[in-house]
């Protein structure tokens, strides 16, 4: 019943854990912050080692795509043909695919339906009434699929479960087989405004329309070792799991387009006015952004609209997706960067209405993102990087939707312009992550928004050195981590359950690999460690563990800790001076003082003599009685002496015996030299109290009464023994007036009122007298006489 009754508690205990309390060793007195993550991480394997670097049978699935699509921009549709060539190079035996059918988001019969809770405000607006008007019966959104047949046009069987799509294969497909299909289909083009999706058209003030195509055709789920199909729902807020491959893409739209596409165009010739065709020959040169299509030219086609069509060409290699975007409103311009001697073409896309933003500061803003992500990840391998003005902010390979648009006169705010290139860094910067380090955005969305907000941090860091940066530094993160426990999530939560999503999913794991980067592991080793994540992942599925192993296999730093606290826990960092002891050297030496302050832990185990009283445990027992035992004494009856007799009752055993309290060294006080070189140095032992709960440096700022400072960086570590609190003994050569912790507010620290010392009046230091430091007694020997001692003594 006992036992009983004490599995029963172990179980609840481990149940009841939150996250921020998962334990690998639920019984341990310090605490689990400083344990291993251990079995929280998933099991290393052949496909992915305890490295955290792809392992020797890591396999990945492509998908190759052929698309020729026309946009109808009178019935705002857009119709598509595509074919699908799929290699299954998994070890494992498909009977079926997914796709998913992302456009299904907008549909009112067909969406995922994964809602958020809504209330009544004092003030409703209509499109809020038509939204739920909608609700009720079929809008008509959504992928409608006209046919599905494979490479020999016999139809496929296939079933739609509101976003994804599972499409029967006829035979089974094996390893390293591949399979062709093709998929016709149309949708009705949404507005993006309205709907607020990240794909769909944009009605401009004078009736033309931006259309960014995004999740615009049918596209391979991925199928992973580490998950089998990732088929979850697109609920609209958890992004993107895709598999690399080849496109070959026709874009048929109104011949007063501009098109600005994923990939490079193979038809400039036949697209382009032979002006602009001159002009985009011009730009492979520029060393600034060079207009191919003008502002003029722009606001010249914004007058009519053509009945005619153009067809632009474009392929992509190696690529997870593929999005384009079109308007006769376009302004495009261009001007090249080279990565390592590789030319990257940098272009801009957007209307006259972010001219006095855009035409100064994106093609720019493009180039130094590749560049300063080239530098911290891997080298930008696509030839193309755009960035297109969409009122949005949405990433694909080689091109993104952000925003920035100026007030009609021209002139901009600050805030815009920063917001404007921030935006573009980041959405630009998603090349990096998720588009090259492909990881599962639907699942984890820190692994690709976190990643690239801190890299983000890095580039807006070296754009201006008084670069308003929003997401990064510790400090700006503590009034996300100070909010009630019910508001918080920890980082390592699925996409679609996080509250507070900016600042969960993009600033805290940002502000994490600052704080590692800066004030944890040092730029040289974190940067090394990063870049070895970005290469060993670049164009593979990276998983968190993956991540958190690299990091450590590439520096040698345990880092499992800060993983702990920072990615799977909401606690946060809130450490208080508690108390200070001061002390100063003093010249005479006083009385000898046995050592005062907190009593260090003693040594319990027993003396190792136990004499003639030495006590038959079990193991004794059992041994004894194992026939296949034979003691050495009694092998080599030369091992016997005199403790081997005494324990056995073999030499005289002496009653009135007792050991000898142990004797203090005395300390002998210094003088001369030695005296000077301590003379009037100040002890300082502060106590130290983990309020927060996660674990964090502790930094230490001394300021002395001539003005001069000095700081002292203690590891995380300090808080191994003991997770709420800590003292420390600091010396220092001139007297401190105060203390401050965490001065360059490094760590998060949620209250700084308790990083002070004094609060109030300083203490006059107590004097303490300076003994030289002896070599001790040598490890085993014993103070006193010992039985051996005696019972020579005695013959
Ligand atoms: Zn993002």
């Amino acid at each position: 019943m006992k036992k009983f009754l004490t599995l029963a508690f172990t179980i609840l205990a481990v149940y009841s854990a939150k996250a921020q309390n998962i334990m690998n060793n639920p019984t341990s007195n310090h605490g689990n912050k400083f344990e291993q993550l251990g079995t929280i991480l998933p099991t290393p394997n052949e496909y992915r080692t305890a490295s955290g670097a792809p392992g020797p049978k890591y396999w990945q699935q492509r998908a190759d795509y052929v698309i020729k699509a026309t946009l109808d921009e009178p019935k705002l549709s857009l119709t598509g043909s595509e074919t699908i060539t799929y290699y299954n190079n998994s070890p494992d035996v498909l009977t079926y695919l997914w796709l998913q059918l992302d456009e299904n988001q907008h549909s009112t019969v067909n969406n995922a339906n994964y809602q958020d809770a809504s209330y009544l405000e004092n003030a409703i607006n209509t499109n809020q009434l038509d939204k739920l008007a909608a609700a009720k019966t079929d809008n008509g959104y959504g992928h409608k699929i006209s046919r599905l047949a494979d490479a020999m046009g016999k139809p496929l069987k296939y079933f739609i479960n509101k976003t994804m799509m599972r499409v029967e294969l006829p035979a089974p497909l094996k390893p390293g087989q591949k399979f062709a299909f093709n998929v016709d289909w149309s949708y009705k083009i949404s507005d993006r405004m309205t709907f607020a999706g990240r794909g769909g058209y944009e009605m401009l003030e004078d009736g033309n329309h931006l259309f960014t195509m995004a999740q615009w055709f049918p596209r391979l789920c991925v199928y992973s070792d580490f998950q089998g199909w990732q088929n979850q729902q697109f609920s609209g807020r958890g992004e993107f799991a895709l598999t690399f491959g080849n496109y070959d893409v026709t874009l048929t739209v109104p011949s007063d387009h501009i098109v600005l596409s994923t990939g490079v165009c193979q038809n400039y010739a036949q697209v382009l006015t032979p002006a602009q065709l001159s002009r985009w020959n011009q730009a492979q040169t520029s060393k600034e952004p060079v207009e191919i299509a003008t502002l003029d030219e722009a606001n010249q086609r914004s007058t009519g609209k053509s009945a005619k069509t153009k067809t632009w060409i474009y392929k992509a290699e190696n690529v997870r997706d593929f999005a384009w975007t079109t308007s006769r409103r376009y302004i495009w311009d261009a001007m090249p960067v080279y990565i390592e001697g590789k030319k990257v073409m940098c272009m801009s896309g957007y209307p006259k209405e972010a001219y006095g933003l855009y035409r100064k500061f994106s093609t720019k803003a493009v180039a130094h993102t590749i560049k300063t992500y080239s530098k911290f990840s891997i080298p930008y391998p696509y030839p193309v990087a755009q960035s297109i003005e969409a009122s949005n902010g949405m990433e694909y390979p080689m091109i993104c939707f952000n925003n920035g648009r100026t007030n009609k006169d021209g002139s901009y705010a600050e805030a815009t312009k920063y917001g404007m290139i921030g935006v573009i860094i980041h959405e630009v910067g998603h090349n990096f992550f998720p588009m090259i380090v492909n990881s599962d955005e639907r699942q984890w969305s820190w692994m690709d928004e976190g990643l690239n907000t801190f890299v983000q941090f890095l580039t807006e860091e070296e754009w201006d050195n008084k670069y308003p940066s929003r997401r990064g530094p510790a400090r700006l993160i503590t009034d996300y981590m100070r909010l009630p426990k019910e508001q918080l999530e920890p980082i390592m939560t699925n996409s679609d359950n996080i509250i507070q999503f900016g600042p969960n999913a993009y600033a805290k794991p940002a502000t994490g690999l600052n704080i590692l980067r800066e004030t944890i592991m040092g730029r040289e080793l974190f940067d090394y460690a990063f870049k070895e994540y970005a290469r060993r992942w670049a164009f593979k599925h990276p998983t968190p563990a993956d991540l958190f192993r690299t990091m450590e296999d590439a520096s040698a730093e345990d880092l499992d800790w800060f993983w702990r606290g920072w990615f799977y826990s909401i606690e946060p960092c809130d450490i208080a001076i508690e108390g200070v002891k001061h002390a100063v050297v003093n010249k005479q030496p006083a009385a000898v003082a046995p050592r005062t302050g907190a009593p260090a832990m003693r040594s319990l185990d027993k003396p190792l003599f136990s004499g003639a009283a030495a006590f038959d445990d079990i193991s004794k027992q059992r041994n004894r009685n194992d026939k296949n035992i034979i003691f050495y004494t009694d092998a080599d009856t030369s091992l016997r002496d005199f403790y081997w007799r005494y324990t056995r009752g073999l030499e005289p055993y002496d009653s009135s015996f007792k050991y000898p309290a142990p004797v203090m060294n005395t300390p002998e006080p210094l003088s001369g030299e030695a005296l000077a070189a301590y003379e009037n140095v100040h002890l300082y032992e502060i106590s130290f109290a983990n309020k927060g709960g996660l674990v964090m440096p502790i930094i230490v700022e001394f300021t002395f009464e001539d003005g001069t400072k000095e700081t002292e960086k203690i590891p995380a570590q300090i808080w191994r023994k003991n997770e709420q609190k800590v003292t420390k003994l600091f010396m220092t050569q001139k007297k401190a007036i105060s203390i401050q912790l965490d001065p360059l507010k490094e760590t998060a620290d949620i209250d700084e009122s308790n990083n002070k010392w004094p609060n109030g009046v300083l203490d006059e230091p107590s004097k303490f007298s300076l003994f030289k430091g002896g070599a001790g007694r040598g490890r085993g020997q014993s103070s006193g006489m010992n039985p051996m001692q005696h019972a020579q003594q005695k013959n």
